[in-house]
């Protein structure tokens, strides 16, 4: 984005990427369904980015969802809005948006010299290495839109983060971000039981909570609600200790859960009773037999504040590399409003990697797409 904003604005554009190809994560982000950005206002979607979101109000105003939306029709691939509000590309895809991409790049006379890898500078110019020769470059201008630590394979794996710093730039770690979480269960129950939902939840900690259906894994918990706990979960880790409390009947309160609960019948066991008067799957109760770890309470009203707040003991988020994006990176201070390295004049940071996180829901690609455009308007006015 930042290449076709400098081309635009008159530059010889290269491109630099260690891939064989370039936007192998973008190809990754439409597997699933590419969500482009959200439909809903502004005010709100700056909410999203939390502490930073001050920061990022310039350069999402200044290309927002409907700058996003219109660019992407301007590329073949007109939007809709699903369900959630949610923005996606026709095709949901990003194959051929990345292919029109790429043509109109192309049109614009911009290079890309990719399998070559920038590892640092050498008195102000920019060294880069392919195939094991490093050869140097002074572009009057440059970009770095390097991606955070997850999914290295597709090429973002941080190896930048020691350059900077040893350039005196501070970089907040990588940490995992939209990830699923680490928790004990036995191995009989993972293997029983992974790859399967607990349905329409409402899972809290630190005040925020969110609903939805969390899915069990090998060694814990992932999909949308645990995805958006994210940052409180990690909040609570660096404090000593995050215990998740989750809702199994959100829709109920515990007197309501407590009547249904009664009408348990004589010859019924707990778990025919869950399932009989919850609608619990079987993979629900063993799940909560999993997290008790002791005999269910009998009594009603024991059972039903169990149910409404069942306490999961957080071991860890996953790595950094399982995760669908990072928090940390350059922090925000080391840049100017332009995000301009203030160590660095005429290098601008753009795309994920500012110290900036936002849950799943298109405002990932969003504030990339908007940062890279703030950093390429800057570089452009800056240079003329
Ligand atoms: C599975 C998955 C699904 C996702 N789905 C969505 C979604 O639907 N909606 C959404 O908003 N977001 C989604 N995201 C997040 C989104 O893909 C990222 O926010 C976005 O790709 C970040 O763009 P970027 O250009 O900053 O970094 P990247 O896309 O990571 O690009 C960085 C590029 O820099 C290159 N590079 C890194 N270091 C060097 C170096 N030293 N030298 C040369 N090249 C280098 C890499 O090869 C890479 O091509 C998803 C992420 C994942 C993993």
């Amino acid at each position: 984005m930042a290449a076709e904003v400098l081309a635009t604005g008159g530059f010889g554009v290269t491109v630099v990427d260690h891939m064989p190809s370039v936007g192998r994560k973008f190809l990754l982000a439409g597997r699933s369904g590419l969500n482009l950005t959200h439909s809903e206002p502004i005010e709100r979607m700056l909410e999203r980015y939390g502490e930073q979101a001050g920061r990022l109000e310039p350069a999402l105003r200044a290309f927002d969802a409907d700058a996003l939306r219109a660019w992407s029709a301007g590329l073949g691939e007109p939007t809709f809005i699903g369900t959630s509000g949610r923005v996606f590309p026709r095709s949901l895809r990003a194959t051929s948006l990345l292919r029109a991409w790429l043509r109109r790049l192309g049109d614009l006379g911009v290079a890309f010299e990719t399998r070559t890898r920038w590892i640092g500078w050498d008195v102000g110019a920019l060294v880069l290495e392919r195939g094991g020769a490093r050869h140097t470059v002074s572009p009057d201008v440059t970009v770095l839109s390097l991606g955070g630590a997850s999914w290295p394979r597709v090429g973002s794996d941080g190896g930048w983060v020691p350059v900077l710093r040893d350039a005196g730039v501070v970089v907040h770690e990588l940490r995992p971000a939209n990830c699923g979480i680490e928790v004990a269960w036995s191995s009989a129950f993972a293997q029983r039981h992974a790859g399967q939902p607990l349905k329409n939840v409402e899972l809290s900690i630190g005040g925020v909570s969110v609903r939805g259906d969390a899915m069990i894994t090998a060694s814990g918990m992932e999909a949308g609600p645990v995805y958006s706990l994210s940052a409180p979960i990690r909040d609570a880790l660096d404090r000593g200790m995050a215990v998740l409390a989750v809702d199994l009947q959100p829709d109920l309160d515990e007197a309501q859960i407590v009547a249904r609960l009664r009408r348990r019948r004589p010859k019924d066991s707990m778990s025919t009773t869950l399932k009989r008067t919850m609608g619990f799957s079987a993979t629900t109760v063993a799940w909560l037999r999993e997290m008790v770890g002791a005999p269910l309470p009998t009594e009603p009203a024991d059972l039903a504040a169990l149910l409404k707040e069942v306490p999961v003991p957080v071991l860890g988020l996953v790595s950094v590399d399982r995760a669908i994006s990072s928090a940390g990176g350059v922090a925000m201070d080391e840049v100017d409003d332009g995000f301009m390295l203030h160590r660095m004049p005429g290098t601008y940071v753009g795309g994920a990697r500012r110290d900036w996180e936002a849950p799943t829901g298109g405002f990932l690609l969003q504030a990339t797409f908007a940062t890279a455009v703030a950093a390429a308007r800057a570089a452009v006015a800056r240079a003329t």
